[in-house]
């Protein structure tokens, strides 16, 4: 007798509507240092090309649930960011029609082991285990694009334990949603299913066990995650 093969659940992240519906997550992609305030308090140049690194479609997380602190890390930071969910496949895509290929945004957390990044930093070490550990990539709900449009400005802010955190405007993106759809496709073929953390502004710093994160995106609803 052949041993069962093992059955791989799809990640998911829920879209708001009547009725809710289900977007099956492929690939996760995250922006690094899109706001200049953030590169600045993370000691760079506010005016670099952006760049991409990745995180597991199982690090999804929804709104509401609890995060276990992961292990490994005594430096547990935040990072509120508007997430893009890709809803056309494309490659080489034109800034013009970047923002056909989206399907909907939503709030996110890229949540970091900010002290294995600094390390991987100094060895020049990859950064997956820093950013792409189990529940790092909480999202809520998304928003389709016929729902609530294009989110090119509105306040985007984040308060632990009901204290503001993080507070900036979607509009001080250095690369916006179009530039950086046209940017990460010239270098992977953009799929359905794949999520686009846009980079997250200044003011990021620790949580710890019983912390509860509340992140807002004006125009898409907020997203609520406790530290177990
Ligand atoms: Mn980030």
């Amino acid at each position: 007798m052949s041993t069962p093969l093992p059955r791989v659940e799809q990640a998911t992240v829920a879209v708001a509507g009547d009725p809710p519906s289900k977007f099956s997550v492929r690939r996760i992609y995250c922006v690094g240092r899109n706001y200049a305030a953030h590169a600045a308090e993370m000691g760079h140049d506010a005016r670099e090309a952006p760049f991409f690194f990745m995180k597991p479609a199982d690090a999804v997380l929804p709104d509401g649930a609890v995060m276990p602190y992961p292990s490994a890390t005594k430096d547990l930071h935040h990072e509120l960011e508007l997430v893009v969910a890709i809803g056309k496949r494309g490659r080489n895509i034109p800034v013009d029609k970047a923002l056909d290929h989206v399907f909907g945004y939503a709030v996110g957390l890229d949540m970091t082991r900010r002290d294995l990044q600094a390390e991987a930093k100094n060895k020049g070490r990859p950064w997956d285990m820093a950013k792409g550990f189990d529940c790092s990539a909480p999202c809520a709900a998304i928003h389709t694009v016929d729902a609530v449009g294009h989110i090119a400005s509105g306040e985007i802010e984040l308060k632990v334990n009901g204290k503001v955190r993080q507070h900036s405007d979607i509009n001080m993106l250095i690369w916006s949603v179009a530039e950086t759809i046209n940017q990460l496709s010239s270098l992977v073929e953009l799929f359905p299913g794949d999520l686009i953390y846009t980079g997250t502004p200044e003011g990021v710093g620790p949580v710890v066990t019983g912390d509860v994160l509340e992140g807002r995106v004006e125009g898409l609803g907020s997203l609520t995650i406790t530290i177990g």
